[in-house]
Order: C-alpha cells, then structure tokens, then sequence
C-alpha cells in the first residue's frame, strides 16, 4: 500500500513539474488586431499567457486539456474604460448616500463585478467611487472574490460644488467644504494634493469632472468647472506618479479646456464643438463615449419620480446627444476606446454599446478593436492585454453567433477566460 501511495506522489509531483497547457478551439477566431475573422484556429495557453496561436485544430498532448468553441466565435477578453462598480442606478436612490455604509457598498459591489466579469469584459476602468472601488480591485487580485481586473480612479477629483463633490445636494450644515482630500480641489496646490492622496490611497489613473455632469444635484450638466491651470497642475502631478488621466467633459468649453490640458481621454464628449474634434485628434486624445449611458438615462428620466427635478431635464437634453457626437468624431478620425458608464444603467449590460457604436456608423470589427487593443493602448497595457497574440495575458472571450453580422450576439458569451482561469463554460 505504502508503495503505491508513494508511486502515486512521485506521479503527480512529475505532472505538474510539466505545466499543463490549454489547447482552445475556436470557431471564429478574432484577434483584436486584424481586420479579418480567422476561420478554425487554436489558441495554446500555459498559465495565465497565451503561448501558441495556430492554424487548424491542433491536439494537445496527453497531459494538456482542450476547450472546444469550435461553433463560436473567440475575441480578446473586452474592456470597458468607464464602469463604476460601487452602485447601480435605481428609482429614487439619492437617499442611499445617507443610509449606506462602505460596507454595505462592498458587498453590493460584488455582485457587478461578478456579472461584468460574467458578460465576457475581463478588465474595466473603475472611474469614480468612495474607496470601495479600490478594496475591491485588492480583493479580486488576490483571488478573493470573483471580478475583472480593475484600473480604478478610487475617488474622482472635482472642484467646488462641481461634478462628484460629494456633497452636492446637502443641506447647508452638512455641506461643508471636503477639500483635496475627498477630491474637491480649487486652485494648484489643491489639484497637486488631490492627486498625491490618490496615490497614497491606491489608485490606479486620475479621474477629473472637467465640466458639470447629468446625475449630480447640480443645476448645469455642461458647464466648465476647473480652469486650464488646475487641468495643467493635475496632470502634472499626475504625470509624476505615472497616472493616466480621464476627463468627465459634456460641455464644449470644458473638453477644450481638458484636452489642451493634457489628458488621456475624454469621457462622454457630448457636445463637443468642431474645435473640439480638432483638438482631439491634434492631442491625440481619446473619446470615451458612454453611449449606453446617454440612452440609458434620457430613459429612466422619462419615468416620474426616476431622478430628481434638478435632474430630469439634463438627463433630457444630454442623454440623446452622445451618440450623435460619437458618431461624428469617429467620422472625422477621433481615436475611441470603448467605455459605457455601467452602473447609471445596469451591470452586464455593458455589451449594448457595441450595437450603439455599430448604429453610430463604427464597422462591427472596428467596435471590438476599441473594446480590446484600443482599450488597451490608452490604460497604457498594450503589452499584456487587448489581443490574442503570443505573450499576452489569456483573456479569452467567446459567444454564440456572429457578431460581425449580429450585434445582440455581444450578449450571447458563453466562454470567459480572464489571467488563464475559466469564469464561464
Ligand atoms: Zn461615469
């Protein structure tokens, strides 16, 4: 008995001393690079890389697995650049700021990350939250709850009585004034010490309201809200600790203001002017569009009661517009990565802005390039992720249907490989 048992050990001790490879099958094989769809192609992934991607169906060895997804069609795990994992919109919400605690946002949270996870975007830019974003980034790098991998802004930075002060709406006595720390910032040395508190808080990119936005208790949802300098100090700053930075931006003169400024991408973009796309494209500056959002929120506004009085009407009047500046920046050659502001409308429903790109007059492949190598390039991750390409991480989505053809097929996934371990099969 001793013997076998030990024969047995040395066994296993010399199959894992050769690490298993995964030999996956697919169907249709879209890389995130190419222009073209590969017909019948294995993807070889050892650990948490891919390692081969081949012609045919190719066999593995006795001691590898294989996944067949021979009848679907395999991309790049998706990112979506504008999530806010810590809250999703309901009727009615706003006294949720009063009666949560952080703990209870947490536990809340799981359950988003894990449905994002689960409708196939195995990486996503948590753009502004209380903290909680950046606990649960921690506990999903460690394996200890189930999520994408999350870039997370931790708290955005805003400006007096701005876009994410979080005491918008308060009654006077509870208003107060949060100062850099909480991310409300007026002036240089504020917009240095924001971004300094984010570093040492654990962010991972800076996030900024640029101008007035939709959902707070504010009355002006485009306005510009920091000057030219403030931008010029936080992205110098933020350039010091090596942060991306992403600029909330509805109205025309705050998007100028941010893209001279020197951020990364604008998110939303609404109306931005024809300077403005000039000015993108002279920058090199991302649009982020959050189309899904747009139409998201000019719906619930239509329901009585959905969002405060201060609220509706700017849910109105700019909800409607994003897709039509998407439309016509992608036209004139802005560059766009894909983003959603998932949470002002349901999580895992993050696929629909594909089909929303797709009506803009974006080309099916062109929309999966900005959820994956695009995406990639402006968090600044082009190495390790976006493509199905020898030496990336294995981040391996796969669905029913043709989605070159059918844009609901983006809410048919079936497969989801995220760091090389299976989520969904
Ligand atoms: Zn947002």
């Amino acid at each position: 008995m001793k013997k076998i048992l030990l024969a047995l050990i040395s066994f296993v001790c010399v199959s894992i001393s050769h690490a298993q490879k995964t030999y996956i099958w697919c169907g249709t094989l879209i890389d995130g690079i190419s222009n073209d769809a590969k017909k019948n192609m294995t993807i070889i992934v050892e650990k948490n890389k891919i390692i081969g991607v081949q012609n045919g169906f190719t066999a593995p060895g006795t001691s590898d697995k294989s996944i067949d997804l021979k009848s679907k069609t395999v991309t790049p795990g998706w990112i979506d650049m504008h999530v806010h994992l810590e809250g999703e919109t309901k009727k009615g919400n706003l006294a949720d700021r009063f009666t949560l605690n952080p703990t209870d946002v947490a536990f809340e949270s799981l359950k988003y990350a894990n449905v994002t996870l689960m409708a196939g975007f195995t990486t996503v830019r948590d753009l502004g939250g209380s903290g909680v974003n950046i606990s649960l980034r921690n506990a999903i790098n460690k394996g200890q709850v189930t999520g994408p991998r999350i870039y997370t802004a931790g708290k955005s930075i805003a400006t007096t009585g701005g876009h994410a002060d979080p005491t918008n709406g308060y009654r006077k006595d509870l208003m107060g004034d949060p100062g850099p720390k909480e991310g409300v910032v007026n002036g240089v040395e504020d917009a240095y010490q924001a971004v300094r508190q984010r570093y040492k808080e654990g962010s991972d990119l800076i996030k900024i309201t640029a101008t007035g936005g939709v959902l707070s208790q504010a009355k002006d949802g485009a306005n510009a809200q920091f000057t030219e300098e403030e931008v010029k100090a936080i992205v110098s700053a933020a350039k010091d600790y090596g942060f991306k930075i992403a600029a909330h931006a509805h109205g025309a003169e705050g998007i100028k203001r941010a893209i001279r400024g020197g951020v990364n991408s604008i998110e939303h973009g609404t109306f931005m002017d024809d300077e403005g796309i000039q000015l993108m494209k002279q920058y090199g500056t991302y649009l982020v569009p959050t189309i899904t959002a747009g139409k998201a929120t000019a719906d619930s506004a239509k329901i009585p009661g959905y969002y405060t009085d201060i609220v509706t009407p700017k849910a109105l009047t700019t909800g409607p517009q994003i897709q039509a500046t998407f439309a016509k920046a992608y036209k004139a050659g802005v560059k766009i990565a894909f983003g959603t502001d998932a949470g002002v409308f349901q999580h895992g429903k993050n696929w629909m802005e594909f089909g929303y790109m797709i009506e803009g007059g974006m080309p099916a492949m062109e929309a999966i390039k900005a959820a994956t190598s695009s995406s990639a390039e402006l968090l600044g991750e082009k190495d390790k992720l976006g493509s199905i390409e020898v030496g990336k991480l294995a981040d391996i989505v796969a669905m029913d249907g043709d989605p070159l053809k059918d844009p609901l097929a983006f809410g048919k996934v079936v497969f989801v490989m995220k760091d090389g371990v299976v989520y969904k099969n």
